[in-house]
């Protein structure tokens, strides 16, 4: 593919951002540190990255005008939203440098064209995704091999946090969740062993240069992510090296420029399975900001704009504890109160980012709370007395 040669963008020139979430506006923060402007673009005008940024365009994400505005005035442009329209991205991409390209972005965001793309990769990157089949029509249902059952049913389009999940016993079960989703396009998956799960950060420059981050081992609660701990508990030295070599040939092997971020799975008999890719900075990622040299808002903002890629290293043990909503609210009822920050931040080492969310619903994003230690020992403790004082339950 023969691509446009752009040189480095220097401060203090404007990056876009496409979508006003959390993403966006810890990348403003990473970007405007480094003396950056950011624009962003985004269809509602109060929200998280939009409070952050230098200017803002209120519009949809395939709004022409108002891509052709954003394009004018950004060096480059990167999206935080991974359902971006990838169309709009190629429309950019025709005015501006775009990080991560269209046709990246569009990979990832079908889970049946990822798991084609991660069969491909497999002879370099020695990971396969789980075993799978395409339910889309009932003929599909009667030809699933026994062997895919029990499974879990995805949609191939739009799910995030466990959204658009079904676990399914039998062919009956199959039926009934595929109805249930509309007829919309479906992946069978087999359902593993999992013995816990972990996900590789990587950054790729436009020079083809990559850096990968320390693996990390998350915990999920209810679909969302619960905790991002660092180094993973469990991980062993030789299943972090075979994570991050998967991760680099899987970057490389996309062409892929800018942040992306690899979930694995490890099964019970140590087998890697990949198996899913953000094309961004990633909720497992956040630890970055307070436990490593560079982190993963400042690497993409380094990625888009071709300079030099930032030091990976981590310089302490950390564990990100995602803040939902939840914690605002005493017991079942319907009553709010602002949780007591005050008491968390006494905790030495705790670092707290809140998303400036007005409305505290329950499950929503609302911050998150990294705690770095000398020791993970310690980091443990620490997040045992931070769940105590939000009253979040904490199973061991
Ligand atoms: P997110 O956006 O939070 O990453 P998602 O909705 O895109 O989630 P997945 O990551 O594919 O969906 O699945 C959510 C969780 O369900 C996984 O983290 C894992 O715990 C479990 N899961 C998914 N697929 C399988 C599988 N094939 N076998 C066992 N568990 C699975
Ligand atoms: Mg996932």
């Amino acid at each position: 593919m023969s691509e446009k040669q752009y040189s480095p963008a220097l401060p203090p020139a404007t990056l876009g951002v496409m979508g006003g979430g959390q993403l966006g506006r810890m990348f403003a923060h990473a970007a405007q540190s480094m003396g950056f402007k950011v624009a962003v673009l985004e269809p509602s005008s109060d929200c998280p990255a939009g409070q952050a940024a230098d200017s803002m365009i209120v519009a949809g994400y395939d709004d022409q005008s108002a891509l052709a505005a954003l394009g004018a005035q950004c060096v480059a442009v990167t999206t935080e939203f991974e359902n971006v329209p990838a169309d709009s991205l190629a429309l950019l991409a025709q005015q501006t440098f775009v990080a991560p390209a269209a046709q990246c972005v569009s990979v990832a965001q079908d889970r049946l064209l990822e798991k084609r793309f991660f069969v491909d990769c497999a002879p370099l990157s020695g990971v396969m995704p789980a075993p799978h089949k395409t339910i889309a029509s009932t003929e599909d249902i009667d030809a699933i091999p026994d062997d895919l059952l029990p499974g879990i049913l995805k949609t191939v389009r739009m799910g995030y946090d466990g959204k658009g999940q079904v676990r399914v016993k039998t062919r009956a079960d199959v039926a009934a969740a595929f109805a249930a989703m509309n007829g919309v396009t479906c992946l069978l998956e087999k359902m593993l062993p999992l013995a816990y799960e972990v996900s590789v950060l990587t950054a790729r420059g436009a020079d083809g240069e990559s850096v990968v981050y320390p693996i990390a081992e998350n915990v999920h609660r209810d679909g969302i992510l619960f905790t991002t701990t660092v180094p993973g508990p469990n991980v062993s030295d030789e299943c972090a090296l075979r994570a991050q070599d998967a991760a680099r040939s899987i970057v490389a092997q996309l062409g892929y420029v800018g942040v992306l971020c690899i979930e694995f799975f490890v099964l019970q008999d140590g087998t890697l399975v990949v198996n899913e890719m953000a094309p961004r900075p990633h909720n497992s990622g956040h630890y970055t900001i307070d436990a490593c040299v560079t982190s993963q808002f400042a690497q993409q903002v380094r990625a888009m704009a071709r300079l030099p890629l930032g030091d990976v290293r981590q310089h302490s043990p950390a564990i990100m504890l995602n803040i939902l909503g939840d914690v605002w609210y005493e017991g079942s009822g319907d009553a709010v109160r602002e949780p007591d920050w005050a008491k968390v931040l006494a905790l030495p080492g705790a670092c707290l980012h809140l998303y400036g969310k007005e409305e505290p619903r329950r499950a929503r994003k609302m911050g998150h709370l990294t705690l770095v230690a000398p020791s993970l020992a310690e980091a443990h403790a620490k997040l045992r007395s931070a769940c105590a004082i939000l009253n979040i339950g904490l199973d061991e």
